[in-house]
């Protein structure tokens, strides 16, 4: 599960990680109240405000501007708040921005440059150890930094035994460069970061930039949580910071329903159980020359309700112009999934779209005789390459 910045923030806080302080708002005139109420408790004279949306590169899509009034702070709202951003990120129909994070302005001028730098948290699965990746190229595009300048990024392990021993953090204080108070307060950034992302059991927490200020303190001016959504049980406040609105309203849709379902961008709509199997059909519809439209696993319990599920949530996506359901009898019998299959069609009435099944397993040749006798536009099959062969048919006379 994915936060927005305010949420991420706010967490960070509570784990005693200094930030860039904020204040969220929803219209122009809460902005407003906001950045006045930042003034009292901060003293910063300026504010940038920041759409916040589950994306990054907002900087870039016009999403992050710095306002130098409170008439400024206004009309940036009034254009951020109900705008569609587009970020690199986003894909080109963009996320409607619904709040602002209104923040203090932390890149005023001082004794010393404000420096950015980048830092993450993350598994590496390879090792089953946590790191801590960090580069003094921070702000910008850590990507191109990784592909132009690999030796500009930093990786430090961490041993699950012991955790982050202080002599880390100074090490990355160190390769950041830094002196002083900055030295100092970046060993404290770090252990406290690492605490926030061990203690919500996240996958990763990236913070770009990390930000020394010209006062040499080190704070986190953006922030990218993603929870691990099976720890979540063990963290309701955490939970209940997901917010909907940016999810894609399908796949909320068959969570809800308990199916694994993740929106693609083809024209054939994909129903299996097993995530391996799954991985598997999409495959060999790609091969086929098709395009999955999605990825679905309906799980070990493939009944009559669930197919119908299925079928209902497949269908929602105008792209789908085939289905291909391919389900393994194993525990669950075919012929049991195919009067599934049968009763399902007969439910919902008219499916405009033609359907591929394979069954295969236990009962499967009981299965296509159910199919074949059921006078639906149902085709089956019993190979899959036979599936994935039909579903190319079908596509060229869709297409034709
Ligand atoms: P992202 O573009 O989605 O990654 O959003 P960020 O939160 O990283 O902000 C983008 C950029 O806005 C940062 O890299 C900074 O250069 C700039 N920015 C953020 N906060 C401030 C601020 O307080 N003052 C000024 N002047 N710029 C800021
Ligand atoms: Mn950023």
């Amino acid at each position: 599960m994915n936060i927005h910045e305010y949420q991420a923030k706010e967490t960070l806080k509570k784990f005693g990680v200094a930030i860039q302080e904020g204040i969220v708002a929803e219209t122009p005139e809460e902005a407003v109240e906001a950045a006045k109420k930042l003034t009292e408790q901060t003293g910063t004279q300026w504010w940038v405000i920041k759409a916040q949306i589950h994306a990054g590169g907002r900087g870039k899509g016009g999403g992050v501007k710095l306002a130098k009034s409170l008439d400024e702070v206004k009309e940036i709202a009034s254009q951020i708040i109900g705008m569609t951003l587009v970020t690199p990120q986003t894909g080109p129909e963009g996320k409607l921005v619904r709040k602002v994070l209104v923040a203090q302005d932390v890149y005023y001028p001082g004794e010393s440059e404000p420096a950015e730098f980048y830092m993450s948290v993350l598994l590496n699965r390879s090792t089953g150890r946590n790191i801590i990746m960090y580069s003094t190229e921070g702000g910008m595009d850590i990507e191109e930094v990784a592909e132009k300048t690999p030796h500009l990024i930093f990786k430090e392990e961490i041993d699950p035994k012991v955790g982050l021993m202080p002599f880390q953090a100074r090490k990355i204080a160190f390769n950041l460069g830094l002196s002083g108070k900055a030295f100092k307060e970046m060993t404290k950034f770090v252990s406290a970061l690492y605490k926030a992302y061990e203690a919500t059991d996240s996958s990763l927490f990236e913070i770009n930039p990390v930000l020394k200020t010209s006062d040499d303190r080190i704070i986190a001016v953006d922030a990218k949580v993603n929870l691990d959504d099976n720890a979540l049980f063990r963290h309701p406040d955490l939970a209940a910071m997901r917010d909907l609105n940016e999810e894609d309203p399908i796949e909320v849709e068959a969570d809800q329903a308990g199916l694994n379902y993740v929106k693609l961008d083809g024209n054939v709509g994909c129903m299996v159980n097993g995530a391996g199997l799954a991985m598997a059909t999409m495959d060999m519809i790609k091969l086929y020359g098709g395009e999955p439209a999605n990825f679905l696993d309906v799980g070990g319990t493939a009944d009559a309700a669930r197919v119908e599920k299925a079928f209902r949530i497949i269908l929602k996506d105008p792209n789908v112009k085939a289905i291909l359901v391919n389900i393994f009898g194993g525990i669950v019998r075919c012929d049991r999934v195919a009067q599934g299959i049968v009763d399902a069609y007969k439910n919902i009435g008219d499916i405009p779209v033609p359907i591929i099944v394979r069954l295969q397993g236990t009962n499967a040749e009981e299965a296509k005789k159910l199919i074949d006798e059921s006078g639906l536009k149902v085709l089956s099959a019993v190979e899959l390459k036979e599936a994935a062969e039909k579903v190319k048919e079908v596509l060229s006379q869709v297409n034709a």
